[in-house]
Protein backbone atom coordinates (compact mmCIF):
# COMPACT_ATOMS: atom_id res chain seq x y z
CA UNK A 1 0.00 0.00 0.00
CA UNK A 2 0.96 3.31 -0.80
CA UNK A 3 0.91 6.47 1.31
CA UNK A 4 -0.82 8.35 -1.44
CA UNK A 5 -2.73 5.22 -3.62
CA UNK A 6 -5.56 6.54 -5.36
CA UNK A 7 -4.28 10.21 -5.14
CA UNK A 8 -4.55 13.00 -7.90
CA UNK A 9 -1.43 15.84 -7.26
CA UNK A 10 -0.99 18.45 -9.46
CA UNK A 11 2.68 19.28 -8.21
CA UNK A 12 4.06 22.92 -9.90
CA UNK A 13 7.77 23.26 -10.62
CA UNK A 14 8.18 20.23 -10.93
CA UNK A 15 10.74 19.78 -13.56
CA UNK A 16 13.89 19.62 -11.32
CA UNK A 17 14.91 20.19 -8.01
CA UNK A 18 12.41 19.76 -4.72
CA UNK A 19 9.68 19.54 -7.24
CA UNK A 20 11.46 16.62 -9.17
CA UNK A 21 11.57 14.62 -5.76
CA UNK A 22 8.42 15.32 -4.62
CA UNK A 23 6.87 14.12 -7.98
CA UNK A 24 9.44 10.96 -7.99
CA UNK A 25 8.51 10.10 -4.43
CA UNK A 26 4.61 11.00 -4.76
CA UNK A 27 4.52 8.34 -7.84
CA UNK A 28 6.32 5.96 -5.74
CA UNK A 29 3.68 5.99 -3.27
CA UNK A 30 0.92 5.29 -5.75
CA UNK A 31 -0.13 9.04 -6.41
CA UNK A 32 -1.20 9.82 -9.93
CA UNK A 33 1.09 12.79 -10.60
CA UNK A 34 0.64 15.80 -12.87
CA UNK A 35 4.50 17.19 -13.57
CA UNK A 36 3.68 21.10 -14.00
CA UNK A 37 6.55 23.81 -15.35
CA UNK A 38 7.92 25.91 -18.06
CA UNK A 39 10.84 23.56 -18.23
CA UNK A 40 9.15 21.72 -21.11
CA UNK A 41 11.68 19.19 -21.96
CA UNK A 42 12.95 18.39 -18.53
CA UNK A 43 9.11 18.07 -17.40
CA UNK A 44 8.33 16.30 -20.42
CA UNK A 45 11.66 13.73 -19.98
CA UNK A 46 10.76 13.57 -16.10
CA UNK A 47 6.55 12.60 -16.63
CA UNK A 48 8.00 9.47 -19.12
CA UNK A 49 10.70 8.25 -16.83
CA UNK A 50 8.35 7.91 -13.39
CA UNK A 51 5.04 7.65 -15.36
CA UNK A 52 3.07 11.11 -14.70
CA UNK A 53 1.67 13.53 -17.11
CA UNK A 54 3.38 16.56 -17.84
CA UNK A 55 2.16 19.59 -18.16
CA UNK A 56 3.33 23.15 -19.42
CA UNK A 57 2.35 25.83 -16.70
CA UNK A 58 3.33 29.11 -15.68
CA UNK A 59 1.69 29.50 -12.48
CA UNK A 60 1.19 33.46 -12.54
CA UNK A 61 -1.24 32.93 -15.75
CA UNK A 62 -4.79 32.06 -14.65
CA UNK A 63 -5.47 30.04 -17.95
CA UNK A 64 -2.50 28.20 -17.92
CA UNK A 65 -3.84 27.09 -14.59
CA UNK A 66 -7.34 25.98 -16.07
CA UNK A 67 -5.58 24.78 -18.55
CA UNK A 68 -3.54 21.98 -16.28
CA UNK A 69 -6.61 21.06 -14.59
CA UNK A 70 -8.21 19.86 -17.75
CA UNK A 71 -5.25 18.30 -18.43
CA UNK A 72 -5.37 16.52 -15.39
CA UNK A 73 -9.02 15.28 -14.95
CA UNK A 74 -8.86 14.27 -18.40
CA UNK A 75 -5.78 11.53 -17.57
CA UNK A 76 -7.04 10.81 -14.37
CA UNK A 77 -10.33 12.21 -14.06
CA UNK A 78 -10.80 14.13 -10.77
CA UNK A 79 -7.15 16.31 -8.16
CA UNK A 80 -7.64 15.81 -5.17
CA UNK A 81 -3.91 16.69 -4.33
CA UNK A 82 -1.73 20.63 -5.36
CA UNK A 83 2.03 21.00 -4.49
CA UNK A 84 2.56 24.72 -5.19
CA UNK A 85 6.13 24.40 -5.69
CA UNK A 86 7.19 26.78 -8.47
CA UNK A 87 9.47 29.78 -7.76
CA UNK A 88 12.20 31.97 -8.43
CA UNK A 89 14.66 33.56 -6.63
CA UNK A 90 16.74 37.32 -7.24
CA UNK A 91 19.67 38.90 -5.49
CA UNK A 92 19.44 42.54 -5.25
CA UNK A 93 18.99 45.21 -2.24
CA UNK A 94 15.96 46.83 -1.72
CA UNK A 95 16.21 50.33 -2.66
CA UNK A 96 18.24 48.49 -5.97
CA UNK A 97 15.35 46.26 -6.76
CA UNK A 98 14.09 47.13 -10.45
CA UNK A 99 10.20 47.49 -10.17
CA UNK A 100 9.37 45.15 -12.93
CA UNK A 101 12.02 42.47 -11.28
CA UNK A 102 10.05 42.57 -7.62
CA UNK A 103 6.62 42.83 -9.90
CA UNK A 104 8.05 39.22 -11.42
CA UNK A 105 8.73 37.70 -8.07
CA UNK A 106 5.46 38.58 -6.99
CA UNK A 107 3.57 37.37 -10.09
CA UNK A 108 5.68 34.00 -9.81
CA UNK A 109 5.25 32.74 -6.40
CA UNK A 110 2.88 34.41 -4.50
CA UNK A 111 0.08 35.46 -7.25
CA UNK A 112 1.38 31.43 -8.76
CA UNK A 113 0.10 30.25 -4.81
CA UNK A 114 -2.99 31.96 -5.15
CA UNK A 115 -3.92 31.38 -8.55
CA UNK A 116 -2.96 27.39 -7.78
CA UNK A 117 -5.58 27.62 -4.55
CA UNK A 118 -8.28 29.67 -6.50
CA UNK A 119 -8.34 27.10 -9.76
CA UNK A 120 -7.80 23.50 -7.95
CA UNK A 121 -9.69 23.93 -4.46
CA UNK A 122 -12.92 23.82 -6.08
CA UNK A 123 -11.56 20.92 -7.73
CA UNK A 124 -10.62 19.27 -4.47
CA UNK A 125 -13.62 19.75 -2.85
CA UNK A 126 -15.48 18.67 -6.01
CA UNK A 127 -13.18 15.49 -5.08
CA UNK A 128 -14.39 15.09 -1.56
CA UNK A 129 -11.45 16.46 -0.25
CA UNK A 130 -8.13 16.69 -0.25
CA UNK A 131 -4.89 18.43 0.63
CA UNK A 132 -2.50 21.64 -0.56
CA UNK A 133 1.20 21.91 0.35
CA UNK A 134 2.52 25.51 -0.48
CA UNK A 135 6.03 25.79 -0.97
CA UNK A 136 7.59 29.15 1.45
CA UNK A 137 10.76 29.28 2.52
CA UNK A 138 12.91 29.97 5.85
CA UNK A 139 12.52 33.89 4.58
CA UNK A 140 9.35 33.18 5.13
CA UNK A 141 9.37 33.25 8.25
CA UNK A 142 12.52 35.70 9.38
CA UNK A 143 14.45 38.27 7.21
CA UNK A 144 17.30 37.89 4.61
CA UNK A 145 18.93 40.51 3.22
CA UNK A 146 19.67 41.18 -0.65
CA UNK A 147 16.33 38.76 -1.38
CA UNK A 148 13.93 41.10 -0.46
CA UNK A 149 10.99 40.52 -2.62
CA UNK A 150 11.48 36.89 -2.99
CA UNK A 151 11.29 36.82 1.08
CA UNK A 152 7.83 39.23 1.24
CA UNK A 153 6.57 36.57 -0.94
CA UNK A 154 7.45 33.86 1.18
CA UNK A 155 5.99 35.69 4.15
CA UNK A 156 2.84 36.25 1.97
CA UNK A 157 2.49 32.63 1.49
CA UNK A 158 2.90 31.66 4.74
CA UNK A 159 -0.20 34.12 5.35
CA UNK A 160 -2.14 32.78 2.65
CA UNK A 161 -1.47 29.20 3.99
CA UNK A 162 -3.11 30.23 7.22
CA UNK A 163 -6.02 31.88 5.77
CA UNK A 164 -6.55 29.16 3.08
CA UNK A 165 -6.41 26.28 6.14
CA UNK A 166 -9.24 28.49 7.59
CA UNK A 167 -11.39 29.03 4.52
CA UNK A 168 -11.07 25.49 3.37
CA UNK A 169 -11.27 23.59 6.16
CA UNK A 170 -15.16 22.70 5.82
CA UNK A 171 -14.31 22.14 2.25
CA UNK A 172 -11.88 18.96 3.90
CA UNK A 173 -8.78 20.27 2.59
CA UNK A 174 -6.48 21.19 4.62
CA UNK A 175 -3.79 23.51 3.48
CA UNK A 176 0.51 23.82 4.66
CA UNK A 177 3.39 25.24 3.84
CA UNK A 178 7.01 23.88 3.88
CA UNK A 179 9.83 26.38 4.58
CA UNK A 180 13.13 25.00 3.58
CA UNK A 181 16.11 26.45 4.39
CA UNK A 182 19.05 26.35 1.61
CA UNK A 183 18.32 22.78 -0.19
CA UNK A 184 20.51 21.39 -2.87
CA UNK A 185 19.04 22.88 -6.32
CA UNK A 186 19.76 24.90 -8.71
CA UNK A 187 18.42 27.79 -6.46
CA UNK A 188 20.75 27.68 -3.93
CA UNK A 189 23.18 25.77 -5.86
CA UNK A 190 23.28 27.64 -9.56
CA UNK A 191 26.30 25.48 -10.59
CA UNK A 192 24.07 22.41 -10.84
CA UNK A 193 22.89 24.41 -13.87
CA UNK A 194 27.11 24.87 -15.14
CA UNK A 195 28.65 22.29 -16.90
CA UNK A 196 31.80 23.68 -16.81
CA UNK A 197 31.31 23.84 -12.58
CA UNK A 198 34.20 21.78 -10.41
CA UNK A 199 31.93 19.07 -8.32
CA UNK A 200 35.12 18.94 -5.85
CA UNK A 201 35.02 22.80 -5.57
CA UNK A 202 31.57 23.13 -5.56
CA UNK A 203 31.16 20.85 -2.76
CA UNK A 204 33.93 22.38 -0.51
CA UNK A 205 32.09 25.77 -0.90
CA UNK A 206 28.83 24.80 -0.07
CA UNK A 207 30.14 22.16 2.83
CA UNK A 208 31.96 25.54 4.29
CA UNK A 209 29.00 28.02 3.84
CA UNK A 210 26.76 25.80 5.45
CA UNK A 211 28.75 23.90 7.94
CA UNK A 212 29.09 27.24 9.14
CA UNK A 213 25.73 28.46 9.04
CA UNK A 214 23.54 25.57 9.75
CA UNK A 215 23.99 23.72 12.70
CA UNK A 216 23.51 20.24 11.64
CA UNK A 217 26.47 21.72 9.46
CA UNK A 218 25.46 20.61 5.49
CA UNK A 219 22.53 22.08 2.71
CA UNK A 220 19.75 19.83 2.76
CA UNK A 221 19.00 17.30 0.27
CA UNK A 222 15.67 18.21 -2.04
CA UNK A 223 14.43 14.43 -1.24
CA UNK A 224 14.48 15.44 2.46
CA UNK A 225 11.78 18.29 1.64
CA UNK A 226 9.47 16.14 -0.49
CA UNK A 227 9.74 13.52 2.79
CA UNK A 228 8.25 16.77 3.86
CA UNK A 229 5.59 17.02 1.46
CA UNK A 230 4.68 13.38 1.40
CA UNK A 231 3.63 13.50 5.07
CA UNK A 232 1.40 16.97 4.58
CA UNK A 233 -0.46 15.35 1.82
CA UNK A 234 -0.89 11.58 3.16
CA UNK A 235 -3.36 10.44 6.19
CA UNK A 236 -0.13 10.87 8.97
CA UNK A 237 -1.18 14.44 8.58
CA UNK A 238 -4.67 14.39 9.19
CA UNK A 239 -5.37 16.45 12.12
CA UNK A 240 -2.87 19.31 10.52
CA UNK A 241 -4.10 22.34 9.13
CA UNK A 242 -2.76 25.84 8.51
CA UNK A 243 0.91 25.54 9.78
CA UNK A 244 4.20 26.43 8.67
CA UNK A 245 6.84 23.33 8.69
CA UNK A 246 10.36 24.30 8.83
CA UNK A 247 12.95 22.24 7.32
CA UNK A 248 16.38 23.79 7.52
CA UNK A 249 19.03 21.88 9.97
CA UNK A 250 17.83 23.76 12.64
CA UNK A 251 19.10 27.29 11.11
CA UNK A 252 16.47 28.82 12.42
CA UNK A 253 16.89 28.04 15.75
CA UNK A 254 19.17 30.32 16.81
CA UNK A 255 22.15 31.53 16.99
CA UNK A 256 25.31 30.80 18.50
CA UNK A 257 27.50 33.00 19.86
CA UNK A 258 30.43 30.55 21.20
P1 LIG B 1 14.65 25.09 -8.75
O1 LIG B 1 15.02 26.39 -9.32
O2 LIG B 1 15.46 23.90 -9.09
O3 LIG B 1 13.14 24.71 -9.07
C1 LIG B 1 12.14 25.68 -9.30
C2 LIG B 1 11.23 25.14 -10.38
O4 LIG B 1 10.16 26.09 -10.58
C3 LIG B 1 11.94 24.96 -11.72
O5 LIG B 1 11.63 23.72 -12.30
C4 LIG B 1 11.39 26.12 -12.54
O6 LIG B 1 11.37 25.88 -13.94
C5 LIG B 1 10.00 26.25 -11.97
N1 LIG B 1 9.40 27.54 -12.28
C6 LIG B 1 9.98 28.76 -12.25
N2 LIG B 1 9.12 29.69 -12.66
C7 LIG B 1 7.96 29.05 -12.97
C8 LIG B 1 6.70 29.46 -13.43
N3 LIG B 1 6.43 30.76 -13.71
N4 LIG B 1 5.72 28.53 -13.61
C9 LIG B 1 5.98 27.23 -13.36
N5 LIG B 1 7.17 26.77 -12.93
C10 LIG B 1 8.14 27.68 -12.73
O7 LIG B 1 14.67 25.32 -7.15
P2 LIG B 1 13.99 24.50 -5.95
O8 LIG B 1 14.87 24.64 -4.78
O9 LIG B 1 13.58 23.13 -6.38
O10 LIG B 1 12.69 25.40 -5.69
C11 LIG B 1 11.43 24.85 -5.37
C12 LIG B 1 10.73 25.75 -4.38
O11 LIG B 1 11.43 25.71 -3.14
C13 LIG B 1 10.67 27.22 -4.78
O12 LIG B 1 9.38 27.74 -4.43
C14 LIG B 1 11.72 27.86 -3.92
O13 LIG B 1 11.47 29.22 -3.69
C15 LIG B 1 11.60 27.03 -2.67
N6 LIG B 1 12.77 27.08 -1.79
C16 LIG B 1 13.99 26.68 -2.23
C17 LIG B 1 15.05 26.71 -1.36
C18 LIG B 1 16.44 26.27 -1.77
O14 LIG B 1 17.40 26.51 -1.01
N7 LIG B 1 16.62 25.60 -2.88
C19 LIG B 1 14.87 27.14 -0.03
C20 LIG B 1 13.60 27.54 0.37
C21 LIG B 1 12.56 27.49 -0.51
Amino acid sequence: MGKLDGRVVLISGAARGQGEQEARLFVEEGAKVVVADVLDDQGEALAKEIGARYVHLDVGREDDWQAAVTVAKDAYGHIDGLVNNAGILRFNDLVGTPLAEFQQIVQVNQVGVFLGIKTVAPEIEAAGGGTIVNTASYAGLTGMAYVGAYTATKHAIVGLTRVAALELAAKKIRVNAVCPGAIDTAMSNPSQLDPGADPEETARALSELYGRLVPLGRIGRPEEVARLALFLSGEDSSYITGQPFVIDGGWLAGVSVI
